[in-house]
């Protein structure tokens, strides 16, 4: 349980909240503990749970703590991966149980769903949430969780978080945010009445690139044991260097953020303005559908940017094969800025006329705008277009 008494402010947290100097040494950095299992004293005597490590590890304590810090919960769960994150919160439904999905998910959450436990009897319906009169008709008698995204990916559709937990709560649901997009720097579900956060580590909170790494984080008590003997009783955990790495990443997260901000911003608007390009998705235009929203829910809009350049699937191609410093790669969140094509990449697990119907169309790039010197990420996009 993280420590709710805390008042440090958020760049403290992410430096300190969770991590004591270790007790045998005091060395400043929480210990990689490699160990598989603990001495007892006397059989089923043993310190603070720790008896084998797949139930808990002093270095994924910390960073379990840590991140409920940042989401400002009570309880924080680590995993080997987002999608085992999710898959912990989906354990928690049985055969005729009924999901809501916020509709541009990332492919492999919809791919868990559909593939994976639509086989188990788990039935999923999936909705703009921007639009609450189709999210409450989504909702059935059996539904369950109303499982959102925002900002989206790859739409940046910004969802009203306390709207839609009005909603769960009346239907007798539960509400889980799927945080990564905006990292806790940006935006606590929780605090607008969300019951469950869930990060992909693996973007934002990792923002290095080298880890692959997912959480829950949540302040109901009895939520929080279940997913907790979900975690133990399933086994997706981390290991401890990849926890040890993730404690380490929290420590720039703010730094980080505020400079993925800063260029996305400059970006976004140097491409509004170019020529080539059709439309620019940012949370922090103010052509963008949601920005008001964005503005009150967000604290800031995050390193995401959507755009649709002219040309479709030729023009795309090619300045995919022309950027330089824009890596063409899946996945977000890192330092170095990264370029992909939703619909030949990250979004091809979705059928082709749902993918149209989002306007995830040929002529859309995501850009995973890096903390590089914007001028030379411009200069590079600039090179690319012309
Ligand atoms: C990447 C991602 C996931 C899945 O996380 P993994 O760590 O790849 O398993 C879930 N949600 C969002 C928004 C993501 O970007």
């Amino acid at each position: 349980m993280s420590d709710p008494a805390s008042h440090d402010h958020f760049g403290t947290r992410c430096i300190h909240a969770g991590q004591e100097p270790d007790p045998t040494t005091r060395a400043i950095m929480t210990p990689v503990y490699m160990t598989s299992t603990y001495v007892q004293k006397s059989p089923g005597v043993f310190i603070d749970g720790y008896d084998y490590a797949r139930s808990k590890n002093p270095t994924r304590t910390a960073l379990e703590a840590n991140l409920a810090s940042l989401e400002g919960a009570r309880h924080g769960l680590s995993f080997a991966s987002g999608l085992a994150a999710m898959a912990c919160v989906l354990h928690q439904l049985k055969s005729g149980d009924h999901v809501v999905l916020s509709d541009d998910v990332y492919g492999g959450s919809f791919r868990l769903i559909d593939k994976v436990f639509r086989h188990q009897g788990i039935e999923c319906t999936r909705a703009d949430l921007t639009d609450h009169a189709q999210a409450r008709s989504a909702l059935r008698p059996t539904t369950r969780l109303i499982w959102l995204e925002t900002p989206s990916n790859p739409m940046l559709k910004v969802i009203d978080i306390a709207a839609m937990s009005r909603l769960a709560h009346g239907a007798g649901a539960i509400l889980v945010a799927d945080n990564t997009f905006a990292s806790p720097y940006l935006q606590n579900p929780l605090a607008l009445g969300a019951d469950i956060v869930l990060h992909s580590c693996t973007k934002y909170i990792g923002g290095h690139s080298d880890v692959v790494g997912g959480a829950l984080l949540t302040s109901n008590d009895e939520l929080a044991e279940r997913l907790r003997f979900t975690q133990n009783a399933v086994g997706a955990v981390p290991s401890p260097m990849d926890c040890f790495l993730l404690l380490r990443s929290t420590k720039t997260l703010h730094v980080r953020m505020q400079r993925h901000c800063e260029n996305a911003m400059e970006v976004a608007r140097w491409l509004s303005a170019h020529p080539r390009v059709k439309r620019v998705i940012y949370p922090g235009l103010e052509s963008h559908p949601q920005h008001a929203l964005a503005k009150s829910q967000m604290r800031g809009f995050g390193g995401m940017i959507s755009v649709v350049v002219d040309g479709g699937l030729d023009a795309s191609r090619r300045m995919l094969e022309r950027v330089k410093h824009f890596a063409l790669a899946e996945s977000l969140g890192g330092v170095e800025s990264l370029i992909e094509h939703p619909a030949i990449m990250t979004h091809a697990s979705i059928p082709p006329e749902a993918r149209a119907a989002l306007g995830i169309d040929d002529g859309l790039v995501r850009l995973s705008v890096g903390i590089e010197d914007v001028r030379d990420l411009i200069k590079d996009l600039g090179h690319a277009m012309s």
